[in-house]
């Protein structure tokens, strides 16, 4: 591989994928495969999302219908090892906690009654459950030396009648710090430092800054082509002046709509070359690029991970070489080829790329389509501005569409098979037929859809 990389160092020592298993995850062997191709891609850091695919132990109600075997999650961390891959375990501790606060035992620990995702920090025995998963991953993942836990988008901090009389007296920033800080002091005590997402603490003084950023790092994340459009140098600068340890996150793919079946490829490999750049100059400890798989875990799944290899690999190849290469998307083909002919599977790519590419133009084509056909002037109630010819070459197109999502929906389904268990490539396929569907039969009125 050492063709594909012109540098004899790196221009970020900690180089990072992010897995995101809460959406279309891998198969079990599909799991353990992925890390050779990081691996080739010189990244050397994985952070893993489990969310609802480990075997929780203590509440077995937070594992989904294909969750991991013990027996898995052991083989991957002992493949990463030995492949020099350090593995950073993710366990949400704040917001974004649908999928615990969904369930019935842990229902009275939301802020707002009908908001599953964020926790209430001053119910009776809020954190406990959080401390919990928190030892349950750390049983698997031995001699870890980092731990994320989350914290990030707690959109409803401070609503409930309890939180909202704290916040009057201490502000909310001691409020989110009330929470987190026994969390962190719990990882720390593990001899691991914690980190946190960092948008929480955006707008934070220096001096709450200095006491979060002594028990833990920060990751700053954006995910824009511009990051600093989304967050200011001055932000991170202001960080970095409260002593505060700072990683980078980019995106390679997830963040480019939340109904979208393939990255932009442009966005994404710029974001990740700025990030590479200033995490060079600020001496940052690592870059991140994450992937995610749903907006939130109550979200149909974004683009699936065997669709974004490219931006995958690529995002390895800038976080070693400091630049992105001349030609990108040959230098892609000619490493994933290169991949394939040394026991790497990629041959997929293409097969899931291209469906991924039809399934989302016609995805598309069908909601501008149904637009057009309301255009006409008589279904809006001008009955004598009626074109039938229009009208009708308008809903042979919408039903086109139709056809056409059906058709990229089952291609998209065979180019994913045994890479992606059955349930879920199932479930991805749907989320993009009902929506058209449902508008389709609703606008057009066809009793046979
Ligand atoms: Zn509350």
């Amino acid at each position: 591989m050492k063709d594909f990389f012109l540098k004899d160092k790196p221009a970020v020592s900690i180089r990072g994928i992010h897995l995101d298993l809460k959406g279309l995850p891998p198969t079990p062997s599909r799991l353990l495969e992925i890390l050779d191709l990081l691996n080739a891609a010189r990244i050397n850091c994985v952070l893993v999302e489990w969310e609802d695919v480990y075997p929780w132990r203590k509440y077995p109600e937070l594992k989904n219908q294909t969750a991991y075997s013990l027996a898995i999650v052991r083989k991957f961390l002992k493949k990463a090892h030995d492949l020099g891959i350090e593995v950073i375990p993710l366990v949400q501790s704040f917001g974004h906690l649908e999928n615990v606060l969904s369930k019935k035992r842990f229902k009275h620990l939301r802020e707002i009654p009908d908001n599953v995702s964020d926790l209430c920090p001053l119910k009776n025995g809020s954190r406990q459950p959080i401390l919990d998963m928190i030892k349950d991953v750390l049983l698997t993942h031995e001699n870890i030396r980092y731990f994320h836990i989350g914290g990030d988008e707690v959109w409803s901090l401070g609503s409930c009648e309890k939180c909202k009389d704290f916040v009057e007296k201490h502000g909310k920033a001691a409020l989110y710090l009330y929470h987190i800080e026994p969390i962190l002091e719990f990882v720390g005590s593990q001899g691991i430092r914690p980190i946190v997402w960092d948008d929480m603490m955006r707008k934070w003084d220096i001096p709450e800054l200095k006491k979060i950023g002594k028990i833990t790092d920060l990751m700053c994340w954006s995910y824009a082509k511009d990051p600093f459009s989304f967050i200011s140098q001055q932000t991170i600068e202001k960080f970095i002046k409260a002593g505060c340890t700072i990683w980078a996150a980019s995106a390679f793919k997830g963040a480019d709509g939340a109904y979208v079946d393939i990255p932009d490829f442009q966005n994404r490999i710029i974001n990740m070359l700025e990030w590479v750049k200033y995490a060079k100059k600020m001496k940052l400890k690592g870059v991140i690029a994450t992937g995610w798989s749903r907006y939130n875990t109550f979200m149909n799944p974004c683009e699936s991970l065997e669709s974004s290899l490219d931006t995958l690999v690529l995002s390895g190849k800038i976080a070693w070489d400091g630049e992105i290469p001349d030609n990108p998307s040959v230098w892609v083909n000619n490493f994933l080829s290169h991949c394939q002919k040394n026991g790497i599977r990629t041959d997929h790519f293409q097969n899931c790329r291209s469906a991924s590419e039809q399934l989302q133009f016609w995805f598309n084509s069908a909601f501008n389509r149904v637009k057009n056909y309301l255009q006409q002037a008589h279904i809006t109630g001008e009955e004598d501005r009626i074109n039938p010819f229009r009208t009708k070459e308008a809903r042979k197109a919408v039903l086109e569409s139709l056809k056409n999502v059906n058709k990229f929906a089952k291609e998209w389904e065979k180019a994913h098979k045994n890479l992606v268990p059955h349930l879920w490539i199932k479930k991805y396929a749907l989320s993009r037929i009902e929506p058209v569907r449902k508008i389709v039969q609703c606008v057009i009125k066809q009793p046979e859809f």
